[in-house]
């Protein structure tokens, strides 16, 4: 069974059938994931359009992967992680560059941004979801954009995109977008769940890094490498997100939903353990982040 798309990253048209999965956030809705024959890329099918795919953000508390079958321990998990990540991910951009301008893409809440802003760098933020901007521009306090083509001509050092590049119909326009963005010599940050991890493989159709149909696509390594070359950046790194195993194989528990909750909790924390510990020796980690330079 063979289904024909462009895919974003190599324009290949030829698309194989991958595996079955369904919407464990919020609508319980079948899909499918088919596998680009040329560079790996998954794609989600059916794609819901960009007029449709609101209502599958329904649920009240989305916060990245935080769906309505998510309890308070998880989530509590998912805040803590956050805020020690957060740093991490500050202190490698800064390793680059101390300071400079910095747009972060799908910016959600603002914690990132917030974090950047106190140390100096002049931050600007892409959020479409209304709740979230607000909050962030709260935090912030400054104006924020709703969609990429809404910001004013003007170049950034660094353009990040935590956990985006993913949800997006069109990511190939989208990094295009950011090359012109970008200053010469200028970081391009990434961050996407990698279906090739180990946790990836053990959970298949439960795996909360497909989070279908949220995530219309899945980038293997020589997916994003495609994806990159094809676009004009360089790159530059991949870097290992090993909390990334914790959080997602939790939640693929959660999804599993046949066990009480010591028993997913254990399962879980073990299968993180050694999805890290295997890609120590390949590379392949739950989440990867690929820095690429304009
Ligand atoms: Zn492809």
């Amino acid at each position: 069974m063979n289904v024909t798309l462009s895919c974003p990253a190599c324009h290949n048209a030829q698309f194989e059938y991958y595996l079955a999965t369904q919407d464990f956030g919020v609508t319980r809705e079948p899909f499918n994931l088919y596998r680009c024959t040329q560079c790996g890329l998954l794609a989600t099918i059916p794609q819901p359009d960009e007029d449709q795919i609101g209502r599958y953000y329904a649920s009240s508390n989305y916060i990245s992967h935080t769906g309505k079958h998510d309890n308070r321990m998880l989530k509590l998990l998912y805040l803590a992680v956050r805020r020690i990540a957060l740093t991490g991910k500050r202190k490698l951009i800064e390793k680059k560059y101390p300071k400079g301008s910095l747009l972060d893409l799908g910016c959600g809440t603002g914690a990132f941004l917030h974090e950047m802003k106190r140390s100096g760098w002049e931050v600007t933020g892409v959020e479409p979801a209304n709740i979230a901007r607000r909050q962030a521009e709260n935090i912030l306090n400054q104006r924020l954009f709703t969609r990429l083509d809404e910001l004013p001509q003007k170049s950034y050092r660094v353009i990040t995109l935590w956990h985006v590049l993913e949800h997006l119909h069109r990511p190939d326009t989208t990094l295009k977008r950011c090359r012109e963005l970008l200053e010469p010599g200028g970081l391009l940050v990434i961050a996407v769940p990698n279906p090739d991890s180990f946790d990836a493989l053990h959970y298949r159709q439960h795996w909360a890094g497909f989070d279908v149909p949220r995530h219309l696509w899945h980038f293997t390594r020589q997916a994003m490498k495609t994806l990159l070359n094809q676009q004009g950046f360089t790159l530059h790194q991949i870097l290992p997100m090993p909390w990334d195993a914790y959080y997602v194989s939790l939640l693929s528990e959660a999804c599993r939903k046949n066990q009480n909750l010591p028993a997913r909790f254990l399962k879980g924390f073990f299968t993180a353990l050694k999805s890290n510990l295997h890609a120590r020796k390949t590379g392949a980690y739950s989440s990867l982040l690929y820095l690429a330079m304009k």
